[in-house]
């Protein structure tokens, strides 16, 4: 095997990605080296591309970037048992301390020290990945790598709906992002009753109907009480998933919300902003903040639900080989897109 790779690096500490050479990575004791076969763009990536207050706080350059990934092992460290060379895998891209009371108790996704790849540590977006054989998550035959590509995301989406019991519930999603839409999927596989979501970009909505079973509707120009009268909602969505990061969208939800509703936010609003905190309390509502994927609970249920039937695949609408790595970036920018997947073995 040849000891250089090409990788999709932030090289300078300016607006863009560069494709460069690198060194294979060598491999610790407790760790597996990946080939990387396919990769999802993230809004976090775009983030870094764009080279914005948060990237510039938070991203050492030189980085290799990227953090969802498919591939199949290569290499094992030698303390590493009960995987094999050839594995088909994904992995949790958060590498958690071990010190930390929550890691100590098994809250691996609660550890304060957590540091990501292709945003702290070395990336994804690469011929070849090293990753601790603990992050390793094997695919079964059934789930394409494409599939693969896009679990850290759908991890999120499931995360978010399961957080709390959806059977029989009328849920609002706000946010019809590449998330969203997968939370949509999720919300609707897991028994809802009604999943509604919201969006002000018109294609996004159009995906997620395609996508998933549910009402879309666009903010913009509809009105959300007219929806829920023509669905019989008769005082409120049980459930919120809030997958925007915007404050309005957070505003319409607590309103739309029964008393005593549920909330989970994922979504991260671009800086502090006002919350009518009254309204909250007097509706009785429950917030819970979501950060990435349970470790390693989220993973064996996206896994068990992909195996039973949940379909997500038509959120990928975009694939480009790595070296055109450019036109993927300006697609998921554009806001015409879900998913976009880049495809490392021709490179
Ligand atoms: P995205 O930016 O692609 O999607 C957000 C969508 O919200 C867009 O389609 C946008 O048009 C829509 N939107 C804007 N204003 C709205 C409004 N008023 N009402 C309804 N929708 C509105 O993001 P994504 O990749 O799908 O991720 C969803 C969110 O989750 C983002 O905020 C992202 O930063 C966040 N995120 C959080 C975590 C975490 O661990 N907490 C992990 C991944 C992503
Ligand atoms: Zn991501």
């Amino acid at each position: 095997m040849t000891n250089e790779m090409r990788a999709l690096t932030k090289a300078h500490p300016r607006e863009g990605l560069w494709l460069q050479t690198a060194p294979v990575p060598e491999i610790g004791p407790d760790d597996v080296l990946i080939r990387v076969r396919k990769t999802g763009i993230c809004g976090t990536d775009i983030h870094i591309w764009n080279w914005d207050e948060w990237a510039q706080k938070t991203v050492p350059v030189p980085l290799i970037t990227g953090h969802e990934f498919a591939g199949e092992i290569v290499e094992l460290g030698r303390n590493v048992d009960g995987l094999d060379l050839g594995q088909r895998c994904s992995g949790e891209g958060h590498l958690i301390g071990r010190k930390s009371r929550q890691s100590r108790a098994g809250k691996f996704h609660l550890d304060p020290e957590t540091r990501g790849i292709g945003v702290n540590e070395q990336g994804a977006f690469a011929q070849f990945l090293r990753l601790p054989a603990f992050n390793v998550v094997p695919l079964p035959d059934e789930i394409s790598d494409d599939i693969g590509a896009i679990l850290d995301p759908l991890g999120n989406a499931v995360h978010t709906a399961l957080s709390f019991d959806l059977v029989g519930e009328d849920v609002l999603i706000t946010g019809a992002g590449p998330i969203g839409i997968m939370a949509a999927a999720v919300a609707r596989h897991a028994g809802a009753r009604n999943v509604v979501i919201t969006d002000v970009n018109q294609h996004r909505l159009d995906l997620a109907a395609k996508v998933a079973d549910v009402t879309p509707v666009n903010v913009a120009s509809d009105d959300l009480e007219d929806v829920k009268a023509r669905l019989h909602i008769k005082q409120g969505f049980d459930v919120g998933l809030e997958m925007s990061g915007n404050q309005v969208a957070l505003d319409q939800m607590v309103e739309a919300m029964v008393m005593g509703g549920r909330i989970a936010l994922l979504g991260i609003p671009p800086g502090k902003s006002p919350v009518d905190w009254s309204r909250i309390v007097f509706k009785a509502i429950t917030l819970k903040g979501i950060y990435g994927r349970e470790i390693f609970e989220t993973w064996y249920k996206m896994i068990a639900m992909l195996q039973n039937g949940l379909d997500v695949s038509g959120v990928i609408t975009h694939r480009f080989d790595a070296a055109d790595f450019a036109e993927g970036f300006a697609t998921m920018k554009s806001g015409q897109s879900g998913k976009v997947v880049l495809d490392w073995d021709n490179i």
